[in-house]
């Protein structure tokens, strides 16, 4: 890329260096030839004034004028007399234009190939009293050679200016490419990084992008430890309870007991990877979900009956109302949403407690509340309680199966559907947490 810069640079500079030669050349020839013209006039004027000019003024006068060619041309044509070429040597000089243009206008200018003399010659002729035409000439390759003596400067000044070029674009380059070198070789020290105003918006992003990254790392491993201990608690139990029986240690009456153990570890193993494996699931963006309108109404109602067996053992009355509604979700989705907020409403219960769930509209908004009158979340763990294996009390979750994800699996579901949750709960008093989803158009 500094390559690339620095290589634009200097094709710039050259483009504008030739423009601007070609320019001041052009500008300069036509400056010149003006003032060859006026010159050769104001000779021509001298050589009128002369009230008899004869071939001794004008031999006079070529002495004076070295670079003048002086033509005297007869009425007739004939050349009076030549400064450069021997008069009798040449031929009729009255068809030459600027000749006739002279005697036509009084005056006139011509560039032309001289015929006489193999050479560019710039022509004034005029028409002096007695009609014959004093011609004065003055040789073009002068202009040329002029022109030519101009290349070397322009080619010194080009060089400087290619220099000054390739050394700009180097510290142009350098501070505009530094300061992102320095942020890739530092990640994890940006701010010490030095950059200009209009990097930091990307700065910011790439930051962001990278505490992002390092986050879900971390929150990755965090997980992958948190399921490996909570793997591990059943796991042993299954296996000290089965070592047991197989080393005869255990009383018929035990087999029995132990038997129930290893199958309440084992399905506790079970919920624990069905779990995981819905977290990842919801994690993963690929998964595909099936956005469509679901009834609302229909599907908490359906969990709520599902749930009333749940709810008699645990003594709580689970109650349901509301009006049709409809909503844009995966219907999957909305049945595991339901499920988790009424398990947890149920198992967070006191005996006779109450759980109320509800669905309605409001003026935007669609939303599904589930009310319960159970021991209650204390402020402080209100907004942790949606993280991954966060639990107010671990063994109150575990004796009633409780994993410690179902919210986290919900807290997925409302950022799927676009929806929000809110949370209200007192300690004693009960919870009672709200899904607001988006009124589909
Ligand atoms: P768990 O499987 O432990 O219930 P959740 O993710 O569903 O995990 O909930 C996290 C924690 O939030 C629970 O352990 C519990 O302490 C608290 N909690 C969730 N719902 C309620 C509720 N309705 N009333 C009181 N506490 C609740």
């Amino acid at each position: 890329m500094k390559k690339k810069i620095g290589i634009q640079m200097i094709s710039i500079a050259t483009v504008a260096i030739i423009l601007t030669a070609i320019l001041v050349m052009f500008a300069f020839y036509e400056m010149f030839q003006r003032q060859i013209w006026d010159n050769m006039k104001i000779y021509a004027q001298i050589l009128q004034s002369v009230e008899k000019p004869d071939e001794a003024t004008m031999a006079r006068y070529r002495e004076l004028e070295q670079e003048l060619r002086v033509t005297w041309i007869a009425e007739n044509g004939d050349v009076i007399y030549d400064s450069d070429v021997e008069q009798d040597t040449m031929d009729n000089h009255g068809e030459r234009p600027e000749v006739v243009e002279a005697r036509k206008h009084g005056d006139a200018t011509q560039i032309r190939m001289s015929d006489t003399v193999n050479k560019s010659y710039y022509y004034y002729a005029t028409v002096l009293h007695d009609g014959s035409v004093l011609r004065l000439a003055r040789e073009a390759d002068s202009l040329v050679s002029m022109i030519l003596a101009g290349v070397p400067v322009i080619i010194g000044v080009a060089l400087v200016i290619w220099l000054l070029c390739a050394i700009l674009s180097r510290v142009l380059t350098n501070s505009l490419v530094e300061p992102i070198e320095d942020m890739a070789a530092q990640l994890d020290a940006q701010d010490q990084v030095e950059t200009y105003e209009e990097l930091i918006p990307f700065v910011q992003l790439v930051k962001k992008q990278h505490e992002d990254i390092m986050h879900s790392v971390t929150m990755r491993q965090d997980f992958t430890a948190n399921v490996s201990h909570e793997l591990k608690t059943p796991l042993t139990a299954i296996s000290g309870y089965s070592e047991l029986i197989e080393n005869g240690m255990a009383t018929e009456g035990d087999v029995r007991r132990f038997a129930g153990e290893i199958h309440r570890s084992a399905n506790r193993l079970l919920t624990l990877i069905n779990d995981t494996i819905r977290l990842s699931e919801l994690d993963s963006a690929e998964q595909n979900v099936s956005m469509e309108p679901v009834n609302l109404y229909y599907i908490a109602e359906t969990c709520v009956n599902m749930l009333k067996i749940n709810a008699e053992n645990h003594d709580v009355n689970l109650e349901f109302s509301g009006k049709l509604v409809a909503v844009v979700a995966d219907r999957q989705m909305m049945e595991e949403l339901v499920y988790n907020l009424c398990d947890n409403a149920i198992r967070y219960n006191n005996p006779g407690g109450y759980v109320y769930v509800s669905v309605g509209e409001m003026e935007k908004e669609i939303y599904l509340k589930v009310k319960d009158t159970g021991i209650g979340i204390a402020k402080e763990h209100q907004e942790r309680i949606f993280e991954r294996f966060y639990r107010v009390d671990k063994s109150r979750s575990k004796s009633t199966g409780g994993t410690g994800l179902g919210l986290a699996i919900v807290k997925h579901i409302v950022a799927r559907c676009n929806a929000r949750i809110d949370l209200e709960s007192k300690p004693g008093e009960g919870t009672e947490i709200t899904v607001y989803f988006k009124k589909s158009r």
